[in-house]
């Protein structure tokens, strides 16, 4: 058993767009709907829930009917802007039906890099945690860009879940994926791969085998996962990476049972059967 996990009390959930849509570019309202009961009925139990949901493109890109996305950045932009405002939509129907409201949390890099809008941000994020409400976060995708001299953008919802985990001293980052844990090889290239059940240090073994040829496996891609967990780790935070199609195992997460990968420095109560450490 995975005894820590059982007293983390606050959470921060992050779901990519592959676990809210079905690949036909339509919304999976079955998955958002229970994502939005285990998160309500968490609440309900006492625990604190920040949600970091990307989306915003995939569902702009159905509402407003086109096949794939543009390559020009204002189109993008523009697309986001749709998205993220059909996507606010969406939980908003399904967390008031468990009786939660939701507030939305647009962030950039800037923001939370210059230490007064940080400070901002923080005291948002307790007010409305305090507040009862579910806060879901995304990147400002409609404002933020790549620049040299003024970075805005965090280049992935891994990596803006993981500043998030530390903004508001998360014990906890449940990280939902396409795939079910970090696998010594590509499951979807090799059946027989094997899932590691904890991985207490990102050392060089453990990025060779995210970074191999064939090995970028899973939407944002593993690497950025790693990076995610590192981070996390550093500031003495724990990550699951599991797999986001049925969101109920956040339930098992929090028992400890084992699921997923577990990222930790705390190697207490785990099992320590896999061979990196
Ligand atoms: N912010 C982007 C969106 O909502 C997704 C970025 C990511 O998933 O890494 O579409």
């Amino acid at each position: 058993m995975r005894t820590s996990l059982n007293s983390c009390k606050r959470i921060v959930v992050k779901v990519g767009t592959s676990t809210l849509m079905y690949p036909n570019g339509n919304i999976n309202l079955r998955t958002i709907e229970k994502l939005a009961r285990v998160l309500s009925e968490l609440r309900n139990e006492g625990k604190e829930v920040v949600l970091v949901s990307s989306g915003a493109i995939g569902v702009g890109l159905r509402k407003l009917q086109l096949a794939k996305r543009p390559a020009s950045i204002p189109e993008q932009q523009a697309i986001a802007a749709v998205g993220q405002s059909e996507l606010m939509h969406i939980y908003s129907k399904f967390f008031g039906e468990y009786g939660y409201t939701v507030g939305q949390v647009l962030l950039t890099r800037d923001v939370t890099d210059y230490p007064t809008s940080r400070k901002n941000v923080i005291n948002t994020f307790n007010t409305l945690i305090r507040q009862g409400t579910v806060p879901i976060v995304n990147e400002n995708d409609t404002v933020a860009v790549e620049e040299i001299e003024h970075i805005t953008k965090y280049g992935d919802n891994d990596r803006l879940s993981a500043i998030v985990a530390k903004l508001i001293n998360a014990e906890l980052l449940i990280m939902l994926s396409d795939i079910d844990g970090f696998y010594h090889e590509n499951p979807l290239l090799n059946p027989t791969a094997e899932m590691f059940d904890e991985i207490h240090e990102i050392n060089d073994d453990v990025l060779k085998l995210a970074g191999g040829s064939g090995s970028d496996f899973g939407t944002g891609g593993m690497l950025t996962k790693l990076a995610a967990a590192e981070y996390c780790m550093q500031n003495g935070q724990q990550m699951v990476l599991a797999n986001g199609d049925h969101p109920e195992v956040i339930y098992q997460i929090i028992a400890g049972e084992k699921i997923g990968t577990l990222f930790t420095t705390d190697k207490q109560g785990g099992f320590l059967n896999d061979p990196i450490r």
